[in-house]
């Protein structure tokens, strides 16, 4: 999936599910995460392959993700300051979208799921195809709905 979908489907996501902005943009910021910890790949060919090799492992690995969110959220109850609760909570927010994203290239490619080095998923579609903007819309429209309850109400909203 492109970066771009990544950040929209896991903001509509996260932002139906929570109600809250900063939240929200906390989990667009850490929808690249997963790619951005692998930095850009090399152009030199015998450096690329040896990026390749090593992409979409350790940094699509949701137990890592999964971890870190019970480690801010220990140290949410260890801590109770208000505003060490709050940062922690928007670092939490952002690990939610990196394992969104390992979700979302689940369904376009092969992710780790039980070791690093074993990927699985299902390929719906290819990167950059119609079919990946028509999925982005359907989660966009799912959203919406879940979001306003019924077609009639989002309708008035929409104007229509
Ligand atoms: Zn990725």
């Amino acid at each position: 999936m492109k970066w771009i979908n990544h950040q929209i489907v896991t903001g509509f996501i996260v932002c139906t599910a929570t109600d809250d902005a900063l939240f929200t943009a906390s989990a667009i910021v850490g929808a690249v995460l997963p790619d951005r910890v692998e930095g850009s790949p090399p152009k030199e060919s015998s450096a690329y392959w040896k990026w390749r090799k090593k992409h979409r492992t350790w940094s699509h690995y949701p137990p890592i993700y999964l971890a870190l969110i019970a480690a801010a959220q220990f140290a949410k109850e260890y801590y109770p300051e208000p505003t060490l609760a709050f940062a922690l909570n928007l670092i939490t927010y952002a690990l939610v979208g990196a394992l969104l994203h390992i979700a979302e290239d689940g369904i376009c490619g092969k992710v780790p799921i039980f070791t690093p080095h074993g990927k699985h998923g299902i390929k719906l579609f290819k990167v950059g195809s119609w079919r990946e903007y028509f999925f982005a819309a359907l989660i966009i429209l799912i959203c919406l709905f879940v979001r306003f309850g019924d077609l009639n109400l989002l309708g008035s909203y929409l104007g229509l």
